[in-house]
């Protein structure tokens, strides 16, 4: 099997991802994807950091690492070649525009699926011919979809076309402001970094149709999926990047060896203090 491990360069890797990069390197040959599509956040010194961390841990990974700011040219000719089969449209909402149409007095209380408020569809009817433009947002037209079918820890999925479209949408596939998204480039890279099962956080497990959905358009292979549990402070709530206390970092420089770190979590999912 290969994996993967995916951290984004944002700030310093918490024990959450120690536990994701472990889940990856035991389930098969580990590769690495830096995920820097947010050239914001993205800083170097935490993607160095990210080294440091998977050396100290013992997670080894097979090269060559890929690097999603680099890979802007594969996610413009898969949204090519998904303009040209029409299940792209453009979309110029912004999230106030989408929040007062999707609460509009006869809808109800808006919905909201893996992307936040389900799209209302205001823009549906724009131009899909031509040119796909850019510097707008695209939205995939769940009426595009079919079935879908995976597997999740080794378990058979199915997703009717008509639960999609309920109860996900149309998600945007481009951001206006990145050409590409979280959505897009995972699935473009795991297939060109050849994996056949993706681990994750449990938080991403919503976002699987969306993937196997474009996989299946894009006519690219459907990985195994299998989402762990998420690793939790003393009080219950999941790590974030902010908890700089919680950070592999900070845990190395107060003599934890990375045995007992990685004994600790293998115990329980509660990061213990530092
Ligand atoms: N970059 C994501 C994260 O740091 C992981 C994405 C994925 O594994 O699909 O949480």
């Amino acid at each position: 099997m290969r994996t993967r491990f995916a951290p984004s360069p944002t700030g310093p890797l918490h024990l959450g991802h120690a536990w994701a990069a472990l889940m990856a390197h035991e389930s098969g040959e580990m590769r690495l994807r830096i995920e820097d599509i947010d050239q914001s956040r993205a800083r170097p010194d935490w993607e160095a950091a990210i080294y440091d961390d998977l050396r100290w841990l013992g997670l080894d990974w097979c090269a060559p690492v890929l690097r999603q700011s680099e890979r802007m040219a594969a996610y413009a000719s898969a949204l090519d070649r998904l303009w040209a089969m029409g299940v792209l449209y453009p979309c110029h909402c912004n999230r106030r525009d989408i929040l007062a149409a999707a609460s509009a007095p006869q809808e109800g209380a808006p919905l909201t699926g893996p992307d936040g408020v389900i799209y209302p569809g205001t823009c549906r009817d724009r131009s899909r011919t031509g040119p796909r433009p850019a510097g707008t947002a695209l939205r995939l037209d769940s009426d595009a979809i079919c079935d879908l079918i995976w597997t999740e820890a080794g378990l058979t999925k199915e997703m009717p076309a008509t639960t999609y479209r309920d109860g996900i949408g149309d998600v945007v596939v481009a951001r206006r402001d990145m050409g590409t998204s979280y959505h897009l480039a995972v699935v473009v890279d795991d297939a060109a970094q050849g994996i056949d099962l993706v681990t994750r956080g449990e938080d991403l497990a919503e976002a699987t149709p969306i993937h196997v959905a474009l996989q299946g358009l894009l006519g690219l292979p459907v990985p195994a999926f299998r989402h762990h549990d998420l690793v939790r402070d003393g009080a219950g709530k999941r790590l974030a990047k902010r908890d700089d206390a919680r950070s592999i970092a900070s845990y190395r420089e107060t003599g934890w060896t990375a045995d007992t770190l990685i004994a600790r979590l293998r115990q329980s999912r509660i990061a213990p203090e530092v």
